[in-house]
C-alpha cells in the first residue's frame, strides 16, 4: 500500500489547497474575495477561473498572472495546481469543514480593518484557527481609508507604500504597530508579510485594499508559499476520500441536493455514499455530479454542468435520493467494494453529537 500511495505521487495526482476567509461583520471580506476573482476582461476568463459550488477554483495560471506585478524575479515557486477558495467568509463553513477533529481547510485568510483593528468576531476567529491548528495570514485591509492615500490600483503593497505621503505612511505604521500590540495581547507574534523572516513563528500582515487591489498580488503570493511550506507534502496529492457537506438545499427539478466540498480523492456518479442524517444514517447513490455553467452562460437558470468523475479540491453539488434530513457538516464516505455499509454508517454518525450542539447553538 505504502509503494502504491509512492506512485500516486506524481504530478497528475496533486490536489488544491482549499482556503477560507474568515474575520469581524464588515471587514471586507465578501469584496476581498470579489476583487480575487475579478478577471481582467482583456485576458478572457483569467487563466481559467470557475465557479463552483460554494467555492471558487483559481488555477496556477491565473494565480500567476495575478502574481505577476510582484513577481518581476519569478522568484516563486508554484507546485500547487491550483487554490479553492470557499465562497461564503466566516465561521460556518470554517467549522463545517472539518474531519475527525482537523480542519480540511489548509489556509486561511484572516481579513481585520486596518481603522477598526481587533474585533470580537475577529478573536473568535483567532480561537477557531487555533484550535484547528490552520495556518492564516492577517489581511489588514481598507488601507484606501488611510488618510490621503493615493490608489495604483492593484500594485504591489510595498511599492504603492513607498509613492505615499510621509503622513499616509506615518499613519500606516502607527494603524500597524497598534495592531501588532493587539495580536500580541492574544499571544500571536506578527510581523509584515516583507519583515517576516519565519512563517512558522511569525503571522504575517498584508496590507490591502479590497476597492483599489493594491496587496491583492501580495496576498495571492503569500498564500502560495504559506501553502507550499506549511501543508504537510503529503496533503498535496489526491488519497483517501474527504468529503464534507457544506449545504442541504432543495432545488426545482432536482429535490433536495448537498453542497460539498470535495477535499481529498475522487467521486464518481453512481457511487454509493453515506452521510449523517438527523433520523439515522443516509445510505443513497450519486445520482448527479453537478457545477454550475460557466460565468456567461449562467443566465440560462437551472442549468448545470453534469460530471461522471470529479476530483479534489472542488465544491460540487449531489443530487441523490434521501437526502432530506442530511446535516450540514457531516462527513460524506463512500462505500467501496471492500467496505462494510454499516460500519460506514456507523463512523458518520459518530460524529452526529458534535454536529448537533452546533445546530442547537447557531
Ligand atoms: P464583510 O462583511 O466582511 O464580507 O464585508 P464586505 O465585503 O461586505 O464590506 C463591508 C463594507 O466595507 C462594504 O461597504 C465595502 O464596500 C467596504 N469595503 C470593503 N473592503 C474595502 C476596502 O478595501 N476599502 C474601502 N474603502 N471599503 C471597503
Amino acid at each position: 500500500q505504502h509503494e502504491a500511495a509512492l506512485a500516486a505521487r506524481s504530478k497528475d495526482n496533486l490536489r488544491s489547497p482549499i482556503c477560507c476567509i474568515l474575520g469581524h461583520v464588515d471587514t471586507g471580506k465578501t469584496k476581498l474575495l470579489d476583487k480575487i476573482r475579478q478577471t481582467n476582461v482583456q485576458e478572457g476568463e483569467a487563466g481559467g477561473i470557475t465557479q463552483q459550488i460554494g467555492a471558487t477554483y483559481f488555477p496556477v495560471e491565473a494565480i500567476k498572472q495575478k502574481t505577476e506585478v510582484v513577481n518581476q524575479d519569478k522568484s516563486i515557486e508554484f507546485n500547487i495546481p491550483g487554490l479553492l477558495v470557499i465562497d461564503t467568509p466566516g465561521h460556518e463553513s470554517f467549522t463545517n469543514l472539518r474531519s475527525r477533529g482537523s480542519s480540511l481547510c489548509n489556509i486561511a485568510i484572516l481579513v481585520v480593518d486596518i481603522m477598526h483593528g481587533l474585533e470580537p468576531q475577529t478573536l473568535e476567529s483567532i480561537r477557531l484557527l487555533r484550535d484547528r491548528k490552520t495556518p492564516f495570514i492577517v489581511a489588514l485591509n481598507k488601507i484606501d481609508r488611510l488618510y490621503g492615500w493615493e490608489a495604483i490600483p492593484n500594485n504591489g503593497f510595498q511599492d504603492s507604500l513607498s509613492k505615499q505621503s510621509k503622513a499616509v505612511q506615518n499613519e500606516f505604521r502607527d494603524r500597524m504597530t497598534q495592531t501588532k500590540l493587539a495580536f500580541s495581547e492574544q499571544g500571536l507574534n506578527t510581523e509584515l508579510f516583507y519583515d517576516n523572516k519565519n512563517m512558522g513563528r511569525y503571522v504575517s500582515f498584508v496590507p490591502t485594499s479590497a476597492h483599489t487591489g493594491e496587496g491583492i498580488p501580495d496576498m495571492l503570493k503569500l498564500l502560495v508559499t504559506l501553502t507550499q511550506q506549511r501543508m504537510a507534502e503529503k496533503l498535496m496529492y489526491l488519497s483517501e476520500l474527504e468529503c464534507t457537506v457544506l449545504e442541504v438545499k432543495v432545488i426545482e427539478g432536482l429535490g433536495t441536493t448537498i453542497d460539498v466540498v470535495l477535499s481529498n480523492g475522487v467521486l464518481k456518479e453512481g457511487d454509493r455514499i453515506v452521510l449523517c442524517g438527523l433520523n439515522g444514517p443516509i445510505a443513497t447513490n450519486v445520482r448527479a455530479l453537478l457545477t454550475p455553467q460557466p460565468l456567461k452562460e449562467l443566465r440560462i437558470k437551472g442549468q448545470y454542468v453534469h460530471h461522471k468523475e470529479v476530483k479534489a479540491a472542488l465544491g460540487v453539488k449531489i443530487a441523490a435520493n434521501d437526502l432530506e434530513n442530511a446535516i450540514a457538516g457531516s462527513r460524506l464516505l463512500v462505500v467501496g467494494p471492500e467496505d462494510d455499509e454499516e460500519d460506514l454508517e456507523e463512523e458518520v454518525m459518530s460524529d452526529l453529537e458534535g454536529l448537533l450542539n452546533k445546530v442547537e447553538k447557531s
